[in-house]
């Protein structure tokens, strides 16, 4: 195998994947995290603790930082942690609803090493993004942050999560994304994790119409090949995803809230943990529950009974 082609190869992760927090004030029916407001975890990371962790995320060199949550923008010392990294040289990635994305933090962003913002806008009316997207951002708090990032030169993306209540949108909402100047237009299949898990048979697509829906957004974007906004459709299901992540892990190290590292969103396998652990002693415990039986064993069975993943987002200890 070439170097770089396995996991074990790196001496640190290329990128960092790191939900903040898991409260944030959507109730939405397919949040794959099951955040929402009172949703955050007792034991999340304090100020002084998650400072230590992207000082050493400097510190290791690592090029890619992404922050998810719940909402990270609503964390008191996120800016913080965003200065830390950029001043390291370490590029930044932020999913948020868009509530605290005005123009002076879309114009805060562009002076740091903010690579791209997503946002999701989950129709092409406010009524639809609003049914769907309860609690979180309004269609105007959405559609008005991916403008200010727009207007400051920072790539804006919005990111449209397909349910058989906007389908018949999806298309008019690649126009919206044109329309706010995006730099691209993100949807996948939906992810059976979390709440989506839980309400799958009144929320997932069916197969065929989503298939349907993909071939018009992508004849839509066709249309539009004058537009600066890339379209990405992300291929897989879920547990394509992670039977293909067994097979070749990333060197992509998640933490969640508490501090704890995780394989992956979907799997609810935790083998490090940074209140304990270095960010190198918790990779290294990374990399070999990647190898372990049990972790396999897990993938191979959720291929049958897809209802596993519902132990997604809890952490359990490897070996
Ligand atoms: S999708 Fe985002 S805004 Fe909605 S509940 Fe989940 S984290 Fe909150």
């Amino acid at each position: 195998m070439r170097p770089g082609a396995a996991v074990e190869d790196f001496r640190a992760p290329l990128f960092i994947a790191w939900q903040l927090t898991n409260s944030c004030a959507g109730r939405c029916p397919t949040c794959c995290e099951d955040s929402g407001p009172n949703h955050g975890w007792p034991d999340e990371l304090t100020r002084d603790e998650a400072l230590r962790v992207a000082r050493e995320i400097a510190g290791a060199g690592i090029p890619y930082a992404a922050f998810g949550g719940g909402e990270p923008l609503g964390v008191p010392h996120v800016w913080e942690i965003f200065d830390t990294l950029s001043a390291a040289g370490t590029s930044i990635k932020i999913e948020t609803d868009g509530r605290y994305v005005d123009a002076a933090a879309a114009a805060r962003m562009a002076r740091l090493r903010v690579d791209n913002a997503q946002i999701s806008v989950d129709g092409a009316r406010a009524g639809t993004h609003e049914r769907l997207r309860p609690g979180s951002a309004s269609f105007d708090q959405a559609t008005g942050a991916l403008r200010h990032l727009s207007a400051h030169g920072v790539p804006a993306e919005l990111v449209f999560t397909p349910t058989r209540h906007n389908l018949a949108e999806m298309a008019d909402a690649f126009d919206l994304a044109v329309e706010l100047g995006c730099s691209a237009f993100v949807t996948g299949p939906l992810m059976r994790l979390g709440r989506a898990a839980a309400d799958w048979q009144t929320l997932a697509p069916d197969p065929d119409a989503w298939a349907e829906a993909t071939t018009d957004l992508r004849a839509r974007a066709a249309g539009r090949r004058d537009a600066p906004t890339r379209l990405s459709i992300y291929p897989h299901d879920i547990e394509r995803e992670i039977a293909d992540r067994l097979a070749s892990p990333q060197a992509m190290m998640l933490i969640v809230p508490n501090g704890r590292v995780k394989l992956l969103n979907a799997l609810p396998f935790a083998p490090g943990d940074l209140r304990r652990q270095t960010l190198l002693q918790a990779w290294s415990r990374y990399q070999q529950a990647w190898r372990s039986a049990e972790v396999a064993d897990f993938i191979h069975r959720c291929r049958g009974a897809p209802e596993l993943l519902r132990h997604a987002n809890e952490t359990w200890p490897v070996g």
